[in-house]
This record gives structure tokens, sequence and C-alpha cells, in this order.
């Protein structure tokens, strides 16, 4: 049966950055079957709200985190092909993934949200992303009133960014199952200087040990409640942007891409225009970690929102540089 309670439902335990709005209504399908008729209501769509940032009360919601399960679609000596539901939540299908022997995703360990949402941005970390490990997403498509299976091409998987945070289908096309293809050889991505740093080298080929690595590294960097993870997009450049850059930060560290682009750490630049434990009322610039806001406990919506413009105004200001939110501001 279907959870669709009505009323002023607090969203604090709805979304990471705990702040004290509400919703008119809150959906909750707990079986695929009920995701139609629901989202005839649902203006916004959410899996466990730890990439939002609610701007105030807001209409009806829907959140596919009750949906569960998965299943093998097609595997062979070197690969599974698996379809697990949108809301089941990402670190624990790593886990599991690990369990059964699948790998690949053992970088993207620990970050928060469902697996559907997962796709929406096209997590990463530590050197890898979600999208080479896409085969295709199921969902309902609100506009068409259909159902759709759409395979990874067809995603437009990037940095940080996929179609469904376009217009056309943001909010509209409701993510109901991920398929992905994982390896049954165990490769670990060990490039990231931290990692490296911290890994046991008698230990390199026991996935769990990179998984316990990356876990550990993460706790110590970002607290799991009153944040939504990296606030900003590290800038992408051009060969000229990146050198106007350097005649005001000749010291900036620069990661060339297989595009030839160049992308920068928007935390470098959020730290150098002095910015680090910023505060705006109960919103903070963290400390340690520039590239995360904070509530600090107290904040509100508006503090929140203030400090995300007066850290863009300032680095727009200083360094030329036009930050991009990686959190989806709603309402
Ligand atoms: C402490 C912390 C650390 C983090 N670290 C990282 C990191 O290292 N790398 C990284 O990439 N991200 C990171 N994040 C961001 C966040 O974990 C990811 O964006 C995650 O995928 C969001 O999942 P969610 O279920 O909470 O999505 P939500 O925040 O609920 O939603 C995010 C977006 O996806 C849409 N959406 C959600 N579910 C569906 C669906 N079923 N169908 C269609 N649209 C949907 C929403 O409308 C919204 O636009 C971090 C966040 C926190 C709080």
């Amino acid at each position: 049966m279907s959870v669709a309670a009505s009323g002023a439902i607090p969203l604090s335990e709805y979304h990471t950055l705990g702040l004290v709005v509400y919703t008119s209504r809150l959906l909750l399908p707990q079986t695929e079957e009920e995701v139609p008729e629901l989202a005839t209501s649902a203006q916004f769509i959410l899996g466990e709200g730890s990439n939002i940032l609610p701007l105030r009360d807001l209409p009806p919601i829907l959140s596919t985190r009750y949906l569960r399960g998965y299943r093998v679609l097609q595997e062979d000596s070197s690969s599974v092909e698996v379809e697990i539901a949108a809301g089941e939540n990402w670190d624990a299908w790593v886990r599991l993934s690990l369990a059964h022997g699948w790998y690949g995703i053992e970088n993207l360990a620990a970050i928060p949200g469902t697996v559907g949402a997962a796709v929406v941005q096209n997590i990463g970390a530590y050197g890898v992303e979600l999208a080479p490990f896409l085969v295709r997403v199921r969902g309902w498509n609100k506009s068409l009133e259909a159902w759709q299976e759409l395979p990874a091409e067809a995603c437009r998987l990037g940095y940080r960014h996929s179609i469904f945070q376009t217009p056309e289908w943001q909010d509209r096309f409701i993510i109901t199952r991920v398929t992905l293809r994982l390896k049954k050889r165990y490769e670990p991505v060990l490039t990231y200087p931290d990692v490296l740093r911290r890994i046991d080298p008698a230990r390199q080929h026991d996935p769990w040990h990179l998984y316990e690595t990356i876990r550990a590294i993460r706790a110590e960097k970002l607290p799991l409640w009153g944040s939504a993870g990296s606030f900003f997009k590290n800038p992408v450049l051009s060969l000229s942007e990146l050198k106007r850059l350097q005649q005001r930060a000749p010291d900036i560290p620069v990661y060339p891409q297989s595009d030839g682009t160049f992308k920068v750490p928007a935390a470098w630049l959020i730290d150098k225009a002095g910015l680090k434990a910023y505060r705006i009322g109960g919103a903070q610039v963290h400390p340690n970690q520039p590239l995360v806001l904070v509530n600090t406990g107290q904040a509100t919506p508006q503090d929140m929102w203030s400090l995300a413009q007066h850290v863009r105004a300032t680095v727009r200001e200083i360094w030329g540089i036009e930050l991009e939110p990686e959190v989806r501001a709603i309402g």
C-alpha cells in the first residue's frame, strides 16, 4: 500500500541539510505500479534528499526511496548486468555488489542517496563515475503518460550532469529502475593521492579494504548531517579561460581533461577568496571543506541561499569565475 500523507508534513527528515520546511503532501510509492497515479499530483521528485536545498515550504513531493529490490538480467564469466530499483540506498548497493563479487563502483562508497538519483547527477568520487557502468534506466514519463526505457547514451551523462536535470525531464521522468553492468574481476582505481596514502599495499587486492578506506577518508572529511555534499561543481575551463584565470591565480591546481578542457578545484577558489568558515546566520562555509555549505543547527533556507549567493558573487569578483551549483535549489 502506498503512503500518501497530507497536511503540513515536516521535510527535515527527508533531506540532509535538515532545514525546517514543510510539504503539503508527501507521496511515497512502495511499488512501481503505484508511481503513475501518485506522480500526477507530485510537483517535485526526490530520492533521499541529499542533493537538494529546499527554499521554502513545498507543494506535493514524491520520493522514490521505498522502491526496493534487484535482479540479475544476464551474466557471463567477466560481467553481470543487474537491474536495481531506484529507491535502493546507493551505499548499501555498493556493499551488496561487493558481497556478490561484482566490482567497479568501490570508489563510490558511502555517497549518500538512492540508486535512481545516482544517475541523475552521475555521481563521482575518487577517480570513478557512475557513467561507464550504466546500461539503461526505466521510468514513468509524466508528459507522455507512458513507461519508457532509455539506453545509457540517451541519458547523456557528463560531469555531474544528465538529461534528467534539464527542464524537459526534471520532475517529469520518474526513474524507477537502473540497470548497471559490473565487472567480475577486481581492478582497483588507486589514482587519488588520498586513497594511495591510506591504502595498505599488502591489501591492495582486497575490494573490502578499498571500500573501508574510502569510507574512512570520507567520514573524516564530511559531516553526514547538515550538508548536501559539495555545493558547487568544479569549473571546467577552455585553455583561454584557464590562461585568464592563471593571471590572477598562478598557483591554482589544474587537472587536464581528455577532451582538451581543464578542471580547477572550486574549493581552492573559495578557500583563497577567504571564505573558509564564512557565516551567514546559521549557514556556514565548512571550515575544512570550503566546497561544502553546512547548516550549523539553526540555518533557515534564506541563510543557506544567501551564503551560496555570497560565495558565488565573491568568487566571480575575485577570480572572474562563475560557480555552478551542484546542489539543486527547489522552490
Ligand atoms: C555528505 C555528502 C557527501 C556527498 N558526496 C558526494 C560525492 O562524493 N559525489 C557525488 O557525486 N555526490 C555526492 N553527494 C551528493 C548526493 O549524495 C548525490 O547527488 C546523490 O546521488 C543524491 O541522491 P538522493 O537520493 O539523495 O537524491 P535527491 O537529493 O533526493 O535528489 C537529487 C536530484 O535527483 C532527482 N531525483 C531523485 N530521485 C529521482 C528519481 N527516482 N527519478 C528522477 N529524478 C530523481 C531530484 O529531483 C533532484 O533533482 C554528497 C552528499 C552529501 C550529503
